[in-house]
Order: C-alpha cells, then sequence, then structure tokens
C-alpha cells in the first residue's frame, strides 16, 4: 500500500522558526511509522516562494527575489538535517518543472469552464495573502481594519481578476465531507468547516495584477497566478514522476475517490486544504486527499512567541543544545498534536529526564546490570522459556500490558493522536517500573537459595519482561528517536553498534519493523547482552530547577 505525506510549505519570508519545525517532525514520524507498517512511502515537504510578501522581504534584503529565496531555502535544509528529517520529496514552487505544472494544471480547470474573467472589489490581508470580509476584522485605535491574526490593516482591493468556479463544488465537498467522516481531523476544525460551508462558498479570484514575482497567467501575462492556487500545486508538482503512483488513478472512475493523501497543516491555513484545494481537485477529476490535519500553536513559557517579544524559540539552537531525537520526543510527547502547546525549558528537561533517562533508560540500565551479576554464570534455557511462556500468554497484568501496549500505540497513530499513542507506551514502561518496585528483584536474588527455584524464576520473569517492555518501546519509537531507540537495540544485541541509520527507511523495513515485535528475546541474545558492558542509553539531564 502506498502513502503520501506532506507539510504545509513553508513561506520563505524569513528563516525557519520552530513552528515550521513542530509539523515537519510529526510528518516524519508518522513517515517513519507508515514505513514501518509495510507501506511504501513518500513524504514531501518544501517552499513557498511566490507573492507579493516575499517580493517586499527581498527587496527590503536588496536582494533579487530568486536569491533572496535560495538562501531561506539552505536555511530550510539545514534545519532538516539537523533534526534528522527523511523526506523523500522536497517541492519549491519556484522551480521550472512547478510552473510548468501549474500552467498546465490552469489549463485543465479552464477547459473545464471553471476558470472566468471577472471584476473583484474587497478587503485584503497582505500578510495572510488571503481576502477578509469585513465582519472578521477588528479595528485598531486609528480606527483602521486590521488582519485579526496580524493585526495590521487590509487593502481596499478592486481588479479584474480570473476567478475560480468555487460555487459550483459546494455541494460536492459537503457531500465528500459526510462520507469520509475523517477527512477533516481533529474533529473540532471539522466542524470550522461545515460553518464555512453553511456560510456559502464564493468563487474566488486567482490571479493578481500589479505583481511581479509569481507564475504568469497563460496567454496574460499582466496577471499572475495567486500565490495559493499556485502552491497547493506544490504537492503535486514536487512529487513528479510519482505522481501518479502516489495519488493519480488515470482512470476517470476514481475521480471524486480518495488518495491515501495525508496533509499535515497549521490550523490557519484550514480553509485553503479543506475548502480551495479539494473543490480545485474535483474541478481536475482527481482523487481528495484521505486526510487534511489541522494542528495547535505553539506558546513559549505561555506567551505568543513573536520576534517583536523577543521570546522565539530557535530550532537551531535548541537541536544543538538537546539533540535532534529529544527535540522531536518532546514536542510530540508533551502536548496532543491538535491542540495549542507551550514550550518552556524547564518543561523540555522535566520531560527529557521522566520518560527517556528514568522511565525508559533507567529500567533497561537495571535490568541488564541485575541480570548480568546474578544470571551471568546460569544455564538460562528452562529460565527464558518460562518467561517467554508468561508473556505469549499474557499471564500477569504486566505482560497484558506488555502485549497489548502497541496495538493501543499503532491505532492511536492510524487517527495522527500522537501524543494518546506515546502515552500508550509510558504507560507500559511506567507499569514496568512500578512492578519492578514491588517484586525488588534485588533483595529477592541476594537472599535466595540456589534451589529456591520458584524466587529466582519470579526475579527472573520481572527482569526479562522489563527487557521486553524496552525492546517493544524501542521499535515504537524507533521512527521518532532513531538514535535513541538504535542504542536500545544494540544493547539488546539485536543490532550491531556500527549500523548505520541514515538510511533509516531500510531500518524501519528490517529490524524496526512491526512485524519484530512478537520475536521474544531468546536464550542468544541475553547471553550477548550477560557477556557485555552497558552504559546509559539516556543520560539523565542535570539542570538545578528540574525536579
Ligand atoms: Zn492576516
Amino acid at each position: 500500500m502506498t502513502f503520501y505525506i506532506t507539510t504545509p510549505l513553508y513561506y520563505v519570508n524569513d528563516l525557519p522558526h520552530i513552528g515550521s519545525a513542530y509539523p515537519t517532525i510529526a510528518c516524519d514520524f508518522i513517515a517513519g511509522h507508515k514505513v514501518q507498517s509495510g507501506h511504501k512511502v513518500a513524504f514531501l515537504t518544501g517552499t513557498d516562494e511566490h507573492g507579493q510578501k516575499i517580493e517586499k522581504s527581498a527587496k527590503e534584503n536588496s536582494k533579487k527575489p530568486q536569491d533572496h529565496c535560495d538562501s531561506v531555502v539552505s536555511a530550510f535544509k539545514d534545519l532538516w538535517q539537523l533534526l534528522e528529517i527523511k523526506n523523500t520529496h522536497y517541492v519549491r514552487t519556484s522551480a521550472h518543472e512547478h510552473k510548468e505544472y501549474v500552467t498546465e494544471f490552469f489549463n485543465k480547470v479552464k477547459a473545464k469552464g471553471d476558470i472566468y474573467k471577472g471584476e473583484y472589489k474587497g478587503l485584503y490581508c497582505v500578510s495572510c495573502e488571503d481576502f477578509k470580509l469585513e465582519k472578521d476584522l477588528e479595528e485598531n485605535e486609528n480606527g483602521e481594519l486590521c488582519c485579526p491574526i496580524h493585526k495590521i490593516p487590509v487593502d481596499e482591493y478592486s481588479q479584474e481578476n480570473y476567478f475560480f468556479a468555487l460555487s459550483k463544488y459546494e455541494d460536492k465537498l459537503k457531500d465528500y465531507i459526510e462520507k469520509n467522516p475523517d477527512f477533516i481531523s481533529p474533529s473540532y476544525r471539522k466542524n470550522e468547516v461545515l460553518g464555512w460551508l453553511e456560510e456559502g462558498l464564493k468563487d474566488f479570484p486567482i490571479s493578481r495584477v500589479g505583481l511581479n514575482w509569481g507564475i504568469d497567467i497563460p496567454g496574460d501575462s499582466d496577471q499572475k497566478i495567486y500565490v495559493w492556487f499556485d502552491a497547493l500545486l506544490g504537492y503535486h508538482s514536487g512529487l513528479a514522476e510519482s505522481l501518479k503512483d502516489y495519488w493519480v488513478n488515470e482512470d476517470e472512475s476514481s475521480a471524486h475517490g480518495v488518495a491515501p493523501v495525508t496533509h499535515i497543516i497549521g490550523k490557519d491555513i484550514l480553509r485553503f486544504h479543506a475548502v480551495y484545494w479539494p473543490a480545485m481537485l474535483m474541478s481536475a477529476g482527481m482523487p481528495l486527499p484521505e486526510k487534511v490535519f489541522g494542528h495547535g500553536f505553539l506558546t513559549k513559557d505561555g506567551m505568543k512567541m513573536g520576534k517583536t517579544l523577543g521570546n522565539v524559540v530557535d530550532p537551531v539552537e535548541l537541536t544543538q543544545e538537546f539533540g535532534s531525537d529529544s527535540v522531536r520526543f518532546f514536542f510530540m510527547r508533551e502536548f496532543p498534536f491538535g491542540r495549542d502547546g507551550d514550550y518552556s525549558r524547564l518543561a523540555m528537561i522535566n520531560r527529557l529526564n521522566t520518560d527517556l533517562a528514568n522511565n525508559l533508560g533507567n529500567l533497561l540500565n537495571r535490568s541488564t546490570n541485575l541480570m548480568r551479576k546474578y544470571f551471568s554464570n546460569s544455564d538460562l534455557t528452562e529460565l527464558i522459556e518460562n518467561a517467554q511462556k508468561l508473556v505469549s500468554n499474557s499471564e500477569n497484568d504486566l505482560a497484558k500490558v506488555i502485549n497489548s501496549f502497541s496495538d493501543k500505540f499503532r491505532s492511536e497513530m492510524a487517527e495522527i493522536n500522537i501524543f494518546q499513542a506515546l502515552d500508550s507506551i509510558f504507560f507500559c514502561l511506567s507499569e514496568a517500573n512500578t512492578e519492578m518496585s514491588n517484586i525488588a528483584p534485588w533483595t529477592l536474588l541476594k537472599n535466595a537459595s540456589e534451589d529456591d527455584k520458584e524466587t529466582i524464576q519470579l526475579a527472573f520473569n520481572c527482569l526479562y519482561l522489563n527487557l521486553e517492555a524496552c525492546r517493544r518501546a524501542a521499535i515504537c519509537l524507533a521512527a521518532l528517536t532513531p538514535n535513541l531507540s538504535k542504542s536500545i537495540l544494540v544493547q539488546l544485541a539485536l543490532l550491531d553498534d556500527e549500523h548505520d541509520i541514515s538510511d533509516r527507511y531500510s531500518l524501519l523495513e528490517n529490524e524496526f519493523s512491526f512485524s519484530k515485535l512478537n520475536e521474544l528475546l531468546s536464550v542468544q541474545e541475553l547471553n550477548t547482552i550477560l557477556s557485555s558492558k552497558s552504559k546509559p542509553v539516556f543520560e539523565r539531564i542535570a539542570d538545578k530547577e528540574a525536579v
């Protein structure tokens, strides 16, 4: 089965910020997760490089628009490398191939009779690159009407433009949303879209005059294609030849069908992805994406981030300090992806210490050390057979949790409930830690006589279950924290330390594949673990304020 996931195409008016890293990390995690599940995956990110705002930013930096875009794009690519993002495709809307695709698409929709020329009068926010209704605007202290998102006055806009016949698709779109209840996720975003459809859809202009930096309307070079109509098509042009494998079934009967495509977007650009884009696809006779997921926004220390407030989190500095696994983990684990979430340095350190250093790292370290201390010279065959039976048959509560959490993890991931998915892993690890304190295998083993087989088996079972919990957690986390997961599998004698993880998809297809989940640790592996040395897989972060 194929699976195609996209980040938004980031606007290159400025350097990448944590708000761009956030959905990209999520997409990378979901894409890797799908590879583990046996899907053939395409993962696209890219940059939206046209429009008035870019032209302005370039001018302010005394650069040509293309040079300005090139330098910002290289900063994006550097950040993705630093965060170990493994996108399979990258699209730039200033690329020649993209312009050709947009022209071709425009002509197709025009031939369908869905593009016409008309007069547009209205209010426009340059920062949103979107039209506004007076009822949605705020007044500033000078009595000017302002965009509620950007707090800047909107422009009076009156032009002869080309229009797209959006209204024609209102009923078809309603019908699609009804038939595909998970199309717009989470459900509270769907209600927003249903509200817009209730108000009724109006045709919208898809061209601009007086703009230099953009794609010409075919046959009318005075007009440039509206930046959103242009950028959305990057999801197609960026796939190039693979478009037919991941999206388009040439068969006419597939029109208005569902393509296995997921768009991850910020909640502020929902209208473009859940209304304009599906209508454009219907007009072109192409299948619609399976899912549009609108994520929440990030704040810092409870406050909105902004340049003027001087509290912007720099993703480069953050990753250089904590490492890519830690940054990726924190933003996926700390708050639900669909809701707004808060970053603070202390929350980050506490989260990493609690989950990765203690619940996971320390559990693994203590369990392997105790095994080494008490079982290095034992014949493990019978002990392991009994422990394996305990796990396979879910003979105690912890074994039940170990056997069920990965299914819960996978079903939550299928719904992009990333927070809940990760929670199921750490619920299991926390149960294992509690069980370890209750059983206290170190005391049992210290006091048990050699022929007290029952006590020795009880202690062994506890340690073996812990290793199984850690092994399965490492597999589930592999698409999010590949370096940590690798360290765990190396320590469990399941992976060679020399193994190169830069080709992560091959690792996720094989050693980290979900088909490995039920292959219990064997006598041979345990013997290797007991004969080698280990060090903690995640060092606790020392910080005077941390708990
Ligand atoms: Zn705005």
